[in-house]
């Protein structure tokens, strides 16, 4: 839907998801939330914006926001208000005891894919800094990290779509995987729909047939997590029908023969076995393929979210360089990034690896460039933390953390096994929760900070396509309510830190580009004028790999992958798969879009096919109980012909989802498994 054009408003960006569409962002009276225009010279969605963007400045008014920071009261156990000052002192006065007692790891850090790039830069350097700890993470971790692994392998660098969005409507073909991009973010389908006007053709594969794959010329319903056999099968008939890129094979990439002869037993018949992908589909698929000159392969959560996820987006990246489309115009490989930073929010320091840059934590070159920025030496940065989840599991523990801070996260809802994720919080000597509304996290916490939303903030975010994009503040913050910027700097002068934080964000920005120069993902050369004049800069080319990739060689690495399945597969008494996905009026946990009143809170629900539905004796509308290892859920059932008859679909914006979902984990990205699991649903 387009807006209406508001033209004396503020240009800035959505909240929610990585397209970070543009928008007009202007008050409206006292309480009344934001008046939300188009913004249609903005090039990455001409002025479209989804129900949840246009509804986005509801929030502002609602009585939902917090407005005062709350400490636990130790007598009653309520969270009562408290100032700044007190909140703030009492933190780094209990962080202190924490760290006397455990050493600076007994204090973690978790942060968010939805905080801009000043707030993740200045999170890494208060975990590292200021806090000496090295247990910070983000939830990030659990959106794409699988894609970033196979990137950074096969390419030698990590940005989640090497091109722009737009390159989508001039290819030949479009193969998504695992992507249901309309009702993600609908304003990105006018791609899709322009691609098929032109005569491309569209391929989708998901284990549903979302709103997405309705508009497919060929949509395939493969088995939950064995997407990665599916690309083996696809490769191996390609080879077989003699359609590899030969020539680009031997001048643009390395390692094929080992991948050649990896998928030589992947005949259809096998990949029927394990996929459900009849060999005509899987025919069909491959004859699309081989006959086209562009060919685009974007990957999304549902080949990646899986304890074999760097493995079979790995696989799919083998396709698109086999048929040489990698580098090629309007050709390639590319992810489809979750959460609105997803991709800035991994580049600058709050992931358990990395340092500002896309710096590897253990480089010494890296530690020696980062500590110089921050004026500090080297040798007191700490060293590689643990992953997201891992972080969470290790709380309360032996060699885990005591205290944790939480920054732009709801993990009670959003981690996987969640119960269990809920029990290690409750474990903990101290919680801190900045967000800007109660969310089932912050409930749990002894100290809540309320925080600033987008549009009464300045800062940068980094959307899918790596193109740096400036949200401008657009109103004052209500009343007692601080950035997260003031809370970690806050922090950070009461645990002596030993330089100053910045609160400024335009100084935070340029910090950044200081400590980001010369590493993977260089920011040095952005500024805010840049960004403005430009209308966002892409951080390296606009399209990468023209003229080699990211390797020591310039080479794109094929990497063989072994197909193993996921972590668990259905037996007599866990029969059908599970998997999770979102919803088109909801976001992520849905701390935001659940509290807009505009748009519709359905709750959770099961989706089920009617075979399934028949042998159990579920009625559409009525409650079912899906049940896995971990726990269970009972909510209604939507009877659809649409999903696999093996398969149930529960989308994870509510409570109960990831209380079923598995914590297997991926041993390169660390990605859990949220995509697939064995569950019984039962009435
Ligand atoms: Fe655009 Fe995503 Fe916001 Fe929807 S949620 S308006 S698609 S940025």
């Amino acid at each position: 839907m387009t807006a209406p054009e508001t033209p004396r408003a503020t240009e800035t960006h959505c909240p929610y998801c990585s397209l970070q569409c543009g928008m007009r962002v202007s008050p409206r009276g006292r309480g009344q939330g934001l008046e939300i225009g188009a913004w249609a010279a903005f090039p990455v969605n001409e002025g479209a914006l989804c129900r949840k963007g246009w509804t986005a400045g509801e929030l502002r008014g609602s009585r939902e926001r917090l407005t005062s920071p709350l400490v636990r009261d130790r007598a009653t156990g309520a969270l009562r208000t408290a100032e700044w000052d007190e909140a703030l002192d009492l933190i780094a006065e209990r962080l202190r005891a924490v760290q006397a007692a455990h050493g600076p790891d007994g204090v973690a850090v978790f942060g968010g894919g939805g905080l801009t790039n000043e707030k993740a830069y200045q999170l890494g350097k208060l975990a590292r800094v200021a806090l000496g700890t090295s247990q910070i993470d983000y939830n990030g971790r659990w959106c794409m990290s699988s894609a970033a692994s196979a990137g950074n392998q096969a390419f030698g660098i990590d940005r989640g779509l090497p091109f722009p969005l737009a390159d989508v409507e001039q290819a030949d073909v479009v193969v998504l995987v695992g992507s249901n991009l309309a009702e993600t973010m609908p304003p990105a389908a006018r791609h899709l729909d322009r691609l098929r006007e032109r005569g491309g053709r569209l391929v989708v594969i998901d284990p549903r047939i979302t709103p997405t794959a309705e508009r497919a010329d060929l949509a395939l319903q493969p088995v939950p997590g064995t997407d990665l056999a599916l690309a083996l099968g696809v490769l191996h008939l390609l080879d077989a029908q003699g359609a590899v890129d030969e020539e680009y094979v031997a001048a643009r990439t390395t390692g094929f023969d080992a991948v050649r002869r990896s998928v030589a037993a992947w005949w259809p018949e096998r990949v029927e076995r394990v996929t459900g992908i009849a060999t005509d589909e899987l025919r069909a698929l491959v004859a699309v393929l081989a006959g086209a000159d562009r060919v685009i392969v974007l990957t999304a959560r549902g080949p990646e979210q899986h304890a074999q996820g760097t493995a079979t987006v790995l696989a799919w990246i083998n396709v698109a360089l086999a048929l040489g489309m990698p580098g090629r115009p309007y050709a390639g490989y590319g992810c489809l990034t979750g959460q609105g930073n997803g991709q800035g929010g991994r580049e600058h320091g709050q992931k358990a690896d990395q340092l500002p840059g896309y710096r590897m934590i253990d480089d010494p070159d890296a530690r020696a460039h980062v500590a110089a920025v921050w004026g500090v030496d080297p040798e007191s940065l700490p060293g590689k933390g643990r992953s997201a989840y891992e972080l969470l599991d290790s709380l309360g523990q032996d060699g885990g953390a005591r205290a944790l801070l939480v920054f732009g996260s709801n993990v009670v809802v959003s981690a996987p096994n969640a119960t269990h994720v809920t029990e290690r919080l409750e474990a903990l000597d101290l919680l801190v929760v900045c967000d800007l509304v109660m969310s089932e996290t912050a409930a749990l916490a002894d100290v809540v900070l309320p925080v600033t939303q987008w549009a009464e903030e300045t800062g940068t975010m980094t959307n899918l396509e790596g193109r740096v994009i400036l949200r401008r503040q657009a109103v004052a913050p209500p009343r007692g309510v601080r950035s997260d910027l003031d809370v970690i700097a806050g922090i950070a002068e009461r645990m002596g830190a030993p330089v100053p934080f910045a609160t400024d964000p335009e100084e935070v920005f340029a910090e950044l580009g200081r400590a980001s120069a010369g590493g993977r993902a260089d920011y040095s050369g952005i500024s805010y004028d840049r960004i403005t004049a430009e209308q966002g800069v892409f951080w390296g080319a606009e399209r990468m790999f023209a003229d080699g990739f990211a390797t020591p060689d310039g080479r794109a690495r094929f990497v063989v992958t072994d197909f193993v399945g996921a972590a668990e597969q259905p037996d007599a008494s866990y029969p059908v798969h599970l998997t999770t996905g979102r919803v088109l009026a909801q976001y992520q946990s849905g701390a935001q879009t659940r509290r807009i009143r505009s748009l519709p809170d359905e709750g959770a629900f099961v989706e089920l096919h009617p075979m399934l539905a028949d042998r159990i004796g579920a009625r559409d509308g009525e409650p079912v109980v899906v049940r896995t290892r971990r726990g269970e859920l009972r909510a209604p059932a939507r009877v659809v012909a649409s999903i696999r008859p093996d398969t149930v679909f529960v989308p994870f914006h509510w409570v109960g989802a990831n209380r079923l979902t598995n914590d297997a984990l991926d041993p390169s990205s660390r990605m859990p498994e949220f995509k697939v699991c064995a569950a019984q649903v039962v009435v």
